[in-house]
C-alpha cells in the first residue's frame, strides 16, 4: 500500500481521461497531476482539423500511456483501476490498495456494453463492442442461418443493414425503428453509391424536395409517436420484402417486445431458443446484442453522487458531480444542465473530448479561483465522421430530434456525391445531415445558432444554381 498526494486526480484512459489530461497539461503545467489508468495503452486524438467554429474532426488513436509525460513533465501515471471513492477526505483508492489524496478528481470511466443477462452463460450470445468482436461476428455470419438482432440504436441498425444472405429476426423494444446516426435517407444514398457505376452529372441528377410532416406520414412511418424523421425510401421494408433462395423472407421486424430468455437447444436444428415478452419463440443459430452502453460507475463511494435517469454520473454545466471537487465527463457522465435549445447528450467521441477539456478547465478554475463559464460547443450539437469514404456531419436536431410533428425537411441528394438534409421549424434551421464535400458547414452552424428567418428564401436555400452565402453578404 502506498499513499499519494495530488491537485489534480483524473480516471480512466479513454478519450475523456487522455483529454484532460492534456488540456491540464497546458492550463496548469507546474502542478501535480496523477492518471489512473487500468491499461498501459490509452487512447487519443490526432489530425485535429476545424470546419467551422464548433465543428471539428479528428482521428481517434491508441498510444502507449506513458507518451503522456512528454507533455506533462509533472504526470504520474498509476497502471491500476480505481475501487473506491472517499469522498470525506477526498480519497481515492485502487484494486491495489494506493491511495490518492486528491483536491480535485474528474472520472472518466466510460461505458460498458449493456449485454443481455444469458450472456456469460453463451457464446452463441454475441455483443458488438470493439473490432474483435465483429471478426466473431463475421465468422458466425458465415455460417449462420438465421440471427436475431436485439436493440435498436445505430450498431443494430448498421447490422441488419449491412448483412445480407442470413435470415435476421429483429427485436425491438421501441415501436419504431431508428438509426442513431443517419436516416433512412442517407442510408439510402449510401446503398445507391456502392450500386451505381455511373458517372456523377450533378446538374442531370440533382433532386431537391420539400417535406412537409404530417400526421398522415407518422402513420406511415409505423409509429405515432415518431420523434426522429424517417423520410425517403425506407431501406428496411425493401429489405422485408426480400426472400432468400429457399422463398423464406430475409428480415422480420417484431416490435415492441424484449427477449425473456435465451436457451441453448443442443441436438436439435438450431442451437438456440430465444423467447421473447411477446410469448413468440424464435430458434437461431446465434443472437446479437447491440443494446448500447451503460455508464461504468464500476467502484464504490463512502457517498453517492446523484446520478441522471440513464445511470450517469449527473453533472452540472461545470462538469462537476452533486458532490465538490469530483467532476465526470465522456460516456460515464449524465448531462443534467439546462441544455441549449440544439444540444443532446449522445455518448460520442466528440463529446467525450468536449465534456472533458470543459472539466480540466472548471477543475483549474476551482484550484486557481477563477470563474468559469461553459464552453461554447455546448451550444449546438456536432458529429463529424466518415462513412463508406464520404465526410459526414451532423448538427443540432438532425434528425429532428424533440421538434414533434410539425418541422419541415428539405432535402438535396446527388447520387455518388452529396446528400444534404436540412430541418425546419418556422422557417428556422434546427438541424441538418450533410454527406460529402458540400462546404456548407459554416453556413449550417451560423443558420442553427443565429435563428435566423429563411422562409422568405423558400427553397432556394439549397439550390444548387444559387450561391446561399449570397444573400447573407
Ligand atoms: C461498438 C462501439 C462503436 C462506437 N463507434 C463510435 C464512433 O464511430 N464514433 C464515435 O464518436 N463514438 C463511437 N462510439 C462511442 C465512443 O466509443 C464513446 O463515446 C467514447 O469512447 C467515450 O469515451 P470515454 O473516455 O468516456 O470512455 P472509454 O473510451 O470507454 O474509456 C474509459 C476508460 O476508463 C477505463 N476504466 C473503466 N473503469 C475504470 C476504473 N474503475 N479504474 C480505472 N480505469 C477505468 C477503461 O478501461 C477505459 O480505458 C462507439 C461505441 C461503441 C461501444
Amino acid at each position: 500500500m502506498s499513499n499519494l498526494k495530488t491537485t489534480y486526480l483524473v480516471v480512466g484512459g479513454g478519450i475523456a481521461g487522455v483529454t484532460c489530461v492534456e488540456t491540464l497539461a497546458i492550463l496548469h503545467p507546474e502542478e501535480s497531476l496523477i492518471i489512473i489508468t487500468a491499461s498501459s495503452l490509452v487512447k487519443n486524438v490526432s489530425n485535429v482539423s476545424f470546419y467551422a467554429k464548433t465543428i471539428v474532426k479528428f482521428d481517434v488513436n491508441e498510444t502507449e500511456a506513458s507518451s503522456l509525460q512528454r507533455i506533462h513533465p509533472n504526470l504520474k501515471i498509476v497502471y491500476d483501476s480505481l475501487k473506491h471513492v472517499d469522498t470525506e477526505n477526498q480519497l481515492a483508492i485502487t484494486d491495489q490498495g494506493v491511495v490518492i489524496q486528491y483536491d480535485v478528481m474528474c472520472l472518466c470511466t466510460g461505458g460498458i456494453p449493456r449485454l443481455i443477462s444469458e450472456s456469460s452463460k453463451c457464446s452463441r450470445i454475441l455483443g458488438i463492442r470493439d473490432t474483435e468482436s465483429v471478426k466473431e461476428f463475421q465468422a458466425r455470419l458465415k455460417s449462420g442461418r438465421r440471427m436475431v438482432i436485439v436493440g435498436n440504436g445505430g450498431i443494430a441498425s448498421e447490422i441488419v443493414h449491412a448483412t445480407s444472405g442470413i435470415q435476421k429476426v429483429w427485436v425491438i423494444r421501441d415501436d419504431y425503428i431508428s438509426s442513431t446516426f443517419i436516416d433512412p435517407g442517407a442510408a439510402e444514398f449510401f446503398q445507391n453509391t456502392f450500386n451505381s457505376d455511373e458517372t456523377v452529372d450533378k446538374s442531370k441528377n440533382t433532386i431537391l424536395q420539400r417535406h412537409v410532416f404530417t400526421e398522415e406520414d407518422i402513420i406511415v412511418s409505423l409509429n405515432k409517436d415518431l420523434k426522429s424523421a424517417a423520410l425517403g425510401p425506407d431501406w428496411y421494408r425493401k429489405l422485408e420484402g426480400i426472400k432468400n433462395d429457399s422463398g423464406v423472407q430475409e428480415l422480420e421486424i417484431i416490435y415492441k417486445v424484449e427477449v425473456k430468455s435465451v436457451v441453448e437447444n443442443d441436438g436439435e436444428d438450431y442451437p438456440l431458443k430465444v423467447e421473447l415478452t411477446n410469448e413468440k419463440t424464435i430458434y437461431c443459430d446465434f443472437l446479437i446484442s447491440a443494446t448500447g452502453v451503460e455508464p461504468a460507475v464500476n467502484f464504490t463511494w463512502d457517498k453517492e453522487p446523484k446520478k441522471g435517469s440513464d445511470g450517469g454520473l449527473a453533472v452540472n454545466e461545470n462538469q462537476e458531480t452533486s458532490i465538490k471537487n469530483i467532476f465526470a465527463a465522456g460516456d460515464v457522465a449524465c448531462a443534467a444542465w439546462k441544455h441549449a435549445p440544439h444540444w443532446f447528450q449522445l455518448r460520442l467521441w466528440t463529446q467525450a473530448r468536449q465534456m472533458a477539456g470543459m472539466a480540466a478547465k472548471a477543475m483549474h478554475g476551482r484550484i486557481t479561483n477563477e470563474e468559469v463559464l461553459q464552453d461554447f460547443c455546448f451550444e449546438l450539437f456536432t458529429h463529424c465522421t466518415s462513412l463508406f469514404g464520404y465526410r459526414v456531419v451532423l448538427l443540432g436536431k438532425y434528425n429532428g430530434q424533440g421538434l414533434g410533428n410539425d418541422y419541415e425537411i428539405l432535402l438535396r441528394t446527388t447520387p455518388k456525391l452529396e446528400y444534404i438534409k436540412f430541418v425546419l421549424q418556422n422557417g428556422r434551421l434546427q438541424g441538418a445531415i450533410l454527406i460529402g464535400e458540400t462546404d456548407l458547414e459554416e453556413m449550417c452552424e451560423n443558420l442553427i445558432l443565429d435563428q435566423l428567418d429563411l422562409s422568405p428564401f423558400g427553397d432556394d436555400i439549397l439550390n444548387p444554381d444559387i450561391d446561399i452565402d449570397d444573400y447573407f453578404d
